[in-house]
């Protein structure tokens, strides 16, 4: 393509105590703003995320490029809560190609878990998104979910 990507704007979203903070200060490396910029290159080609972490959901529903919707599996409550802000996320953006994962975050805490990874899945397939569990904690598969943020604004981007 002969456009450059621009820095694909990444919203944070989820109930308080989910680890919004916890995944933004992994992309960040350490720094702790609401919002950070950053190179990361995913499949051999270089993009840059500005990752928004806001508790002010409102206001980012319609600027994001892309949606990072988490719950924790310890929290049957915070699962409840990223279904009604997909639902809302559906009002402000109603294109349906807006790149959105459900995120199953804290999948250290085994003993814990109130919400499987099955109830997950079938979660995001009816509200047409990706699906991952993840542990900040751990820093498992963190990366992997903006990897596959960028995989598909790129296929949208490709598409168009
Ligand atoms: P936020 O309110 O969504 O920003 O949530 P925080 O990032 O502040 O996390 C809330 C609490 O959960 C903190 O004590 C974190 O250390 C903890 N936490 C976040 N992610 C994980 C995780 O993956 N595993 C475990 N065990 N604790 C986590």
């Amino acid at each position: 393509p002969a456009e450059p990507e621009s820095p694909y704007r990444v919203v944070l979203l989820g109930a308080s105590g989910v680890g919004k903070t916890a995944f933004a200060s992994i992309f960040a490396g350490a720094a702790d703003n609401e919002v950070c910029e950053k190179d990361i290159e995913v499949d051999g080609e270089p993009a840059t995320i500005t990752l928004v972490d806001t508790w002010d959901t409102e206001q980012h529903m319609q600027t994001g490029d892309a949606y990072l919707l988490l719950y924790s599996i310890t929290d049957r409550t915070s699962f409840l809560r990223a279904s009604e802000l997909r639902i809302t996320l559906r009002r402000f953006c109603p294109a349906q190609n807006t790149p959105i994962i459900l995120v199953g975050n804290k999948c250290d805490l085994v003993r814990r878990r109130e919400v499987s990874a099955t109830e997950g899945r079938a979660c995001a397939a009816v509200f047409d998104c990706k699906f991952i569990e993840t542990s900040a904690a751990m820093q498992h598969n963190i990366w992997e979910a903006f990897h596959g943020i960028v995989r598909q604004l790129r296929l949208r981007r490709d598409s168009r």
